[in-house]
C-alpha cells in the first residue's frame, strides 16, 4: 500500500499552485496539482490511496470549489481525506457553507509559507 503522503492543491491560478506546491514540498509533502474542478475529481479517482488532504479554491471556471466538494463528500472511499478551502476573503458564508458541506478548514488568500504549513499540520493532527 502506497503512503499516504500526497496533498492535492487545486486552484485556477498557478502563481498560488506554484508557490502552495514549494511551501508544502519543503516539508516534505509530495503534491499533486490540477487547475479546476473535473481535473481534481479525476486526480481523486485515481490517486486517493495517496492523498491525504486537498487544497480546494473555491472561485474556479466550471465545476466551483463547493461542487467539488459535494461530490467529496459524497464517496465513502474519500472520507478520510482532509479538504481545506481556499477562500479569497473571509466571506462568513462561504466558510459557513464549506463546514456544511463538509470542509475540515480555510485558509485565506493571501498565505504566507509558514501559515500555510502551520495550519495543515494543525488539520492533519486533529
Ligand atoms: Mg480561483
Amino acid at each position: 500500500m502506497s503512503e499516504k503522503n500526497t496533498i492535492l492543491i487545486c486552484d485556477d491560478e498557478p502563481d498560488i499552485v506554484n508557490l502552495t506546491e514549494r511551501f508544502l514540498q519543503l516539508d516534505s509533502f509530495k503534491t499533486l496539482t490540477c487547475s479546476n474542478g473535473k481535473e481534481c475529481l479525476k486526480g481523486l479517482e485515481e490517486k486517493h490511496e495517496e492523498i491525504v488532504l486537498i487544497l480546494l479554491d473555491l472561485m474556479m471556471p466550471g465545476l466551483s470549489g463547493f461542487e467539488v466538494l459535494r461530490n467529496i463528500r459524497s464517496k465513502e472511499d474519500y472520507k478520510d481525506i482532509r479538504v481545506v478551502l481556499f477562500t479569497v476573503k473571509s466571506f462568513k458564508e462561504d466558510i459557513e457553507k464549506g463546514k456544511d458541506l463538509g470542509a475540515d478548514g480555510y485558509i485565506t488568500k493571501p498565505f504566507s509559507g509558514n501559515e500555510l504549513r502551520d495550519y495543515i499540520k494543525k488539520v492533519l493532527n486533529r
